[in-house]
Order: structure tokens, then C-alpha cells, then sequence
């Protein structure tokens, strides 16, 4: 039977308090937030607003646990039974949890429940797994010694994770980092923090010792930058903007030089050349790609790269397949496209918009805000054509259900514009040719080509990006070399 998410709502207990060193307790200072849904511009609950003196509890509690080694020096084994444990628990709470991350930040129930929260169980279950089956090494060094290569965790490591994905992106870092021993410290986005605050009561019933997962949830500019100043945090993990991923490479090079792991900001081009082929399912795919989530995704195909001689037939196409992305109702299981995050985020989309057509690009589709009714924050599916790649429009990252097509001549001018931008998360390229594939790919600066497809993404794949989208990279086994120090043991014999 489907689940009725709307008859859960009544009896929903919401985590608010921020929970250090295995206890749920309010800010040092007593200072809270509010937590409003984009559902309908109602508040949820007050939210503890972590400071300095919060984030210093939480170090000292990480750093504790961390030297006294119950989970950094335990055998990985027992991490994993752990580990597992709690993905059991998360999968055994999906339901609360999907609601919360609708509630919280407006996505369509059905993508919560089907794609966030599973994603976020996965990750936990993969790394778990993948907790005793990483092996060190010995050189091949001269036969009168043993040089050992072995890998130890970091230490106390701050994951500052955004509101896009709010689960799944901390899932992605906690993952990694307990599978290979280290105390988290998780700070969720001040516009999400319901999940990861339910997410560390479920931790600890799974057996996680005291201090080894704290949930902070706060402002950036305070506990966020506490933690990225702190001179006892031995690594920042990221997930958000460019922006404040050059901050936390700033508040390292201040403090402690830690460690610090970047995934920013994408404007991903999705060059669809003449000879792609069926072009009604290149335009629905592309759709779905960049107005899943409300386009509220790193790596949403915002930038359609369009061969000259099909481009208006190509952009009509997706505005037919954008008719399914109509916001509507996030909690009704039919909804595709939601609310986007709050109403900050979609005065700063609807300015885009403004700039986009002061700039003399014409709206193909969309280009308003909807449902006002509701009290909510919702954007109408937007399209834009007659874009020039040097418009602010298909420079920046708009992080809302916005797209620009853009045409070019022939195969150098496509790579041209689409490695004409700051970031270079990811790009898609739609050819028959294979010879052209493998040449595009190997042109295209960016840590992820799709060929003939926009979602590549999994798991067991590395995720990150090239320029300006980042340092270091997320999911993969990739993924646990970042939280792990690499030490060389040199035995004379
Ligand atoms: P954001 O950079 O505003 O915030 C991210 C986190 O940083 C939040 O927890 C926030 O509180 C904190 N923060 C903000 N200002 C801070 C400061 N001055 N000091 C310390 N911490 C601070 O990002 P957002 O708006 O939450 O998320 C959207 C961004 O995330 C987009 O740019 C998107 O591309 C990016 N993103 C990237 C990936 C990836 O894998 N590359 C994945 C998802 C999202």
C-alpha cells in the first residue's frame, strides 16, 4: 500500500536541538532559528543556531573519542557491523526521513522517498562494506628492509554539506569517513537540518560511540567558519558554492592548514550534435536532467550546446518535455517538481531570470514564479534561447528550474564554449559518432563525461570537479584515500 506521507505529519517528533558528544542539547548560547518550510512559508520549529563555543564542545568530544580510539583504532570489522546497523535504521525510518526532507526543503515526496533517502542508505551500506576490504601496502623496496604504506584516519573532520541534497550530500562525506575511523563533526545547511539531526539519534542507537558523529546545525558564518578556523579540526569536507568553498580554503591557510576537500559549483554543457539521433528522446532526457529537483543540482544539464541546424528544433522539444516539470503540491506522490529552497533562493533564480532578459535572451518557456497561493517558493520550468555563452546566464549558476541553449557551428566550437566557464563538474555530449566521443571526452575539462546520456552518476563512480567545482572527490573508493593520512613505516631488517 502507498505510504500516506500528509497522515504522518500530526505525529512527526522534529529534532531540533544539536547533538554533541551523544546528546541532543541546545546551544551553548540558547540562540535558535527559525525553520520555515517552502511548502507553504510555515515554520517547523526552532532550530539550535551553534556558535563557537558549541563547535569547541564538539571538537573536544571528536578529539577525545578519536585518541582514545574506540572507533579510530577499533577493528574495521566492528565498523561495519556498525556502520550497517545504521543503514538498517535508516532504512527502517525511510518514511520519516523522506517527509522530513520534503517538509524541510520543498522536494517532491516521491523524489525523496525514491531517490535522496535510498541514495543516503546506499552510501552508508557501500562504505560499510568497503570498511575491511581496503588493503594497505609494501613497497617494492630493497630486499633488506619492509617498507609499510599504510593508511590512518585523519582525525576530527568537519563535513559542511548544502540543502540541495541534504541527506544524501552528508552521507556521501560520513560514508568515507567513518568506514576509515575518523570523528565527524556534520554541519548541515541552515535551510535543511532536519535529516541530519534525526540521522544522529539513529547513529548512536546504532552503537556509534559518544563524539564520533556531532551534529552542528547553525549559520555559516558561525559555525561554519568556527569549524573551518579551528585548530583542532584536522579536516574540512565540503559540499556548496565556489564562493565559500574559497572561504574555507581562506580559513585553512589561517588556522591549522587542515585538510580541505571542495565540491562546488557546475554549469554543466550538454552538447547535443546534429547527428545524435533521435532527438525527441535526447530533448526528454535533457529535460528531466535539469529540472529534476528544481534544477536545484551541481551537476543539472543548464547549459543545452545545440548544433546550429537543429537548434530550434531541438529547444521546441524540450519545451514540450518540460510541460511534466509543473510545480505543484511536494507532499502529492504524482509531483515532479516541487518548491525550490526557500524564498531567498527564488528572489536570487527570478533575478537571473530579469537578468537574462536584459541581457536579450528570449524566454522560450516560463520565467515566473507560481503557486503565490500556497505561501511557498515556486518557479515555473524556464528556458531561455538566443543565449551568447559570454551572458551571466550561462556564466553563473542559477541553482533553480532555469536552462540556456546556446548553438554553435561544428565540433571545435562546441568544445570552445563548453570549456568557456569557471567550473567543470560535469559534461554531456549526444553523438552516433564513437570516434567523436572518445575525442570530445578527452577535450572536455571536467571530472565527469556522459556520452549519450546526462545521469552517470553512481556510487561506486568518482564524483568531483575540474577549475573551479572543486579538490578531491566524493563517492568511489576514491573517496577514503581523502579522509586517511598516508604513512610510510621504513624497517631496516
Ligand atoms: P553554500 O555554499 O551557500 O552553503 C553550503 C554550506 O556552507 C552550508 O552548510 C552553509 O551553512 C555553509 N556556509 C555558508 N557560508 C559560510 C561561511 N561564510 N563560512 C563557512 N560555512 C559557510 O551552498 P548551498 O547554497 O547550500 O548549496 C548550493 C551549492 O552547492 C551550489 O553551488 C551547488 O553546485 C553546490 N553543490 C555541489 C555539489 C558537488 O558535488 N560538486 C553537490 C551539491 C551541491
Amino acid at each position: 500500500m502507498a505510504t500516506d506521507y500528509r497522515a504522518m505529519i500530526p505525529a512527526l517528533s522534529l529534532r531540533n536541538q544539536a547533538f554533541i558528544n551523544g546528546k541532543y542539547v541546545p546551544a551553548a548560547a540558547g540562540k535558535t532559528f527559525a525553520c520555515i518550510s517552502p511548502i507553504d512559508g510555515r515554520e517547523l520549529t526552532q532550530i539550535a543556531a551553534c556558535d563557537g563555543e558549541d563547535v569547541n564542545r564538539a571538537v573536544a568530544a571528536a578529539r577525545a573519542v578519536f585518541e582514545k580510539g574506540s572507533w579510530s583504532a577499533c577493528h574495521p570489522g566492528k565498523r561495519k557491523k556498525i556502520m550497517l546497523k545504521l543503514a538498517d535504521l535508516m532504512l527502517r525510518h525511510k518514511d520519516e526521513l523522506a517527509l522530513l526532507e520534503t517538509l524541510d526543503m520543498g522536494k517532491p515526496i516521491a523524489a525523496s522517498s525514491g531517490g535522496d533517502i535510498p541514495g543516503a542508505i546506499q552510501a552508508i551500506q557501500w562504505y560499510a562494506e568497503a570498511a575491511d576490504k581496503v588493503y594497505d601496502e609494501v613497497a617494492p623496496y630493497r630486499p633488506d628492509s619492509v617498507s609499510l604504506i599504510t593508511r590512518e584516519p585523519i582525525g576530527v573532520v568537519a563535513a559542511v554539506v548544502p540543502w540541495n541534497y541534504p541527506l544524501m550530500m552528508a552521507s556521501w562525506k560520513l560514508g568515507p569517513a567513518l568506514a576509515t575511523g575518523n570523528s565527524v563533526i556534520l554541519k548541515p545547511a541552515e535551510q535543511s537540518p532536519l535529516t541530519a539531526l534525526r540521522l544522529a539519534g539513529l547513529a548512536a542507537e546504532a552503537g556509534l560511540p559518544e563524539g564520533v558523529l556531532q551534529v552542528l546545525p547553525g549559520f555559516g558564518e558561525t559555525a561554519g567558519q568556527a569549524l573551518g578556523r579551528h585548530m583542532d579540526v584536522d579536516m574540512v569536507a565540503f559540499t556548496g558554492s565556489t564562493a565559500v568553498g574559497k572561504y574555507f580554503l581562506r580559513y585553512a591557510g589561517e588556522s591549522n592548514m587542515k585538510h580541505v576537500s571542495l565540491e562546488t559549483g557546475g554549469k554543466t554543457p550538454n552538447i547535443v550534435f546534429a547527428d545524435a539521433g533521435n532527438l525527441d528522446h535526447i530533448a526528454k532526457v535533457s529535460a528531466d536532467g535539469v529540472f529534476y529537483n528544481a534544477g536545484q543540482s551541481c551537476n543539472a544539464p543548464t547549459r543545452i550546446l545545440v548544433e546550429d541546424s537543429i537548434k530550434d528544433e531541438f529547444v521546441a522539444l524540450v519545451a514540450k518535455h518540460a510541460k511534466p516539470w509543473t510545480p505543484a503540491d511536494p507532499l502529492d506522490p504524482a509531483t515532479t517538481m516541487g518548491a525550490v529552497v526557500d524564498s531567498d533562493q527564488m528572489n536570487r533564480v527570478l533575478g537571473y531570470i530579469e537578468t537574462g532578459r536584459t541581457e536579450g535572451a528570449s524566454v522560450a518557456l516560463g520565467g515566473q514564479q507560481v503557486r503565490r497561493e500556497t505561501g511557498g517558493s515556486y518557479i515555473a520550468p524556464t528556458i531561455f534561447t538566443d543565449v551568447r555563452n559570454d551572458m551571466k546566464i550561462a556564466q553563473e549558476e542559477i541553482f533553480g528550474p532555469v536552462v540556456v541553449a546556446v548553438s554553435f557551428k561544428d565540433e571545435a566550437d562546441a568544445v570552445r564554449i563548453a570549456n568557456d566557464s569557471i567550473y567543470g563538474l560535469q559534461a554531456n555530449l549526444w553523438t552516433r559518432d564513437v570516434s567523436r566521443a572518445h575525442r570530445l571526452a578527452r577535450k572536455l575539462k571536467a571530472g565527469t563525461v556522459v556520452v549519450n546520456n546526462v545521469w552517470g552518476s553512481d556510487i561506486t563512480n568518482p564524483f568531483g570537479g575540474y577549475k573551479q567545482s572543486g579538490i578531491g572527490r566524493d563517492k568511489s573508493l576514491h573517496a577514503m584515500d581523502k579522509y586517511c593520512q598516508v604513512k610510510n613505516t621504513y624497517i631496516q631488517l
